[in-house]
């Protein structure tokens, strides 16, 4: 039996170390079968921490973990580096870049999600996207860059721009990184010998409210602390159009900055629909409480790239948190079914949420209880490096 796992992000590598430690625990006793694990990269990316790549807060390689050490005690899962372009579930098998068709009896996708733009013109072309090891680097590297030009013009309104970070989404990635960036601002301004308070960071978002994952109260303490930080938020507001170096929003106001940053939405990859796989208005494949792609006896997708659905309460929230548990869930699934036993069905875990607001900085809903401050940051600390440590 191949098990074929797209994507190793927190759902995909979760399933496969999962499969490995059950199937290599029942030692022969359930049938034989194989574990590939296809990424497009050498490492896995604590996707998480890329606010603190893109702000330099953390060392160049600190957010990725090369594969090879995660797996090297993992005798059943194979790794295979490259990039999944055609998924042809009549065929059981998924087509690589380079021509390579990887077969499979069971498949469980995990791809992760994109950048969505929302169809605003000039937003994927004219901003930086921040979901990847290799855009986190791009971003801090033109950042860097812009102060260091600002540095040697003499025309403000120049200066202005190339100092100014306009931030669209205040979501988990929006808030994150706008906490970071206000505190890695005065420490550039200093090391290029401008103003300590040059720099402008302006926030939007389309809704009324910040973080709306957790609630009203969660969007006061965050607008509260990144207000205090310098941050500039602006709710209501909507991006109709972006050009290079400017963001046009609602009532025609102008916003000039040369770092524009989207972290206005996500979107399933495109291969999905493509596939014929059915897919809700996100392009997110649609799952049942299995974790089961609708229609299709083995296959499962789990994490940002699937809409699961929460008991009656639309879909699931796309964090690593609930993406980690679907990769445990579908392990179980698979080994379940391989020993003819009836898996169980998928049940949210509801834990809570906790985001950084900076270095000294955050909020969250861990077991339902409110945390603020130094020690909402600790926990969440806490808990990356508790994930850190299930990688060793
Ligand atoms: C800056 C930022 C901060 C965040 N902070 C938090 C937080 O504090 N707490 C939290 O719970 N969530 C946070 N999130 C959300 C969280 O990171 C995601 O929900 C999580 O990464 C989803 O896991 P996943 O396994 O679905 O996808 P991913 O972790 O994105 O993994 C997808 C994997 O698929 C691979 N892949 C993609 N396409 C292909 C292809 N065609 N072929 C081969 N491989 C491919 C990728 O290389 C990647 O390894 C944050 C997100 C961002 C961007």
């Amino acid at each position: 039996m191949n098990i074929l796992i797209l994507g190793a992000g927190y759902a995909g590598l979760r399933a496969a170390l999962d499969l490995d430690s059950m199937l290599r625990e029942r030692n022969g006793s359930a049938p034989p079968a194989s574990i590939t694990l296809l990424d497009q990269n050498p490492y896995h990316q604590l996707v998480q921490e890329l606010h603190l790549t893109a702000t330099a807060a953390i060392h160049t390689r600190e957010a990725i973990i090369e594969f090879e050490r995660i797996l090297r005690r993992r005798s059943l899962v194979l790794l295979r580096q490259g990039r999944a372009s055609r998924i042809e579930p009549l065929q059981r098998q998924v087509l690589l870049d380079d021509g390579t068709a990887l077969a499979y009896d069971w498949l469980i996708i995990a791809l992760g999600a994109q950048t969505s733009y929302g169809n605003v013109p000039g937003a994927r072309e004219h901003s930086f996207a921040l979901r990847t090891f290799d855009e986190a680097i791009r971003l801090r590297d033109h950042i860097r860059n812009c102060f260091a030009e600002a540095a040697k013009t003499s025309d403000e309104t120049e200066k202005r721009r190339f100092v100014t970070v306009a931030i669209v989404g205040g979501g988990y990635t929006g808030c994150q990184f706008a906490g970071e960036m206000a505190a890695w601002a005065p420490q550039l301004s200093e090391e290029f010998g401008l103003a300590r308070n040059e720099a402008r960071i302006a926030l939007l978002d389309r809704s009324p409210v910040l973080l709306k994952q957790f609630g009203q109260w969660a969007t006061a303490e965050a607008e509260r602390v990144l207000d205090r930080r310098g941050v500039s938020v602006y709710l209501n507001t909507a991006v109709e159009r972006v050009e290079p170096g400017a963001l046009y929003v609602s009532e025609g106001r102008v916003l000039r900055a040369k770092t524009i940053v989207w972290a206005g939405g996500i979107r399933g990859p495109a291969l999905l629909a493509e596939a014929g796989l059915p897919t809700d208005q996100f392009g997110r494949v649609l799952v049942d409480r299995y974790l089961r792609v609708q229609n299709q006896a083995r296959v499962f997708a789990a994490g940002d790239c699937a809409a699961i659905p929460d008991q009656g309460n639309g879909t699931v929230p796309a964090t690593a948190s609930y993406a980690m548990r679907q990769g445990s869930h579908m392990a179980e699934t698979i080994v379940a079914e391989l020993e003819g036993r009836a898996p169980a069905v998928y049940e949210p875990l509801k834990l809570g949420e906790l985001v950084s607001l900076g270095p000294n900085d955050g909020v969250g809903d861990p077991l339902g209880f409110r945390v603020y401050g130094p020690p909402a940051l600790l926990m969440k600390k806490g808990i990356e490096a508790w994930y850190r440590s299930t990688l060793e």
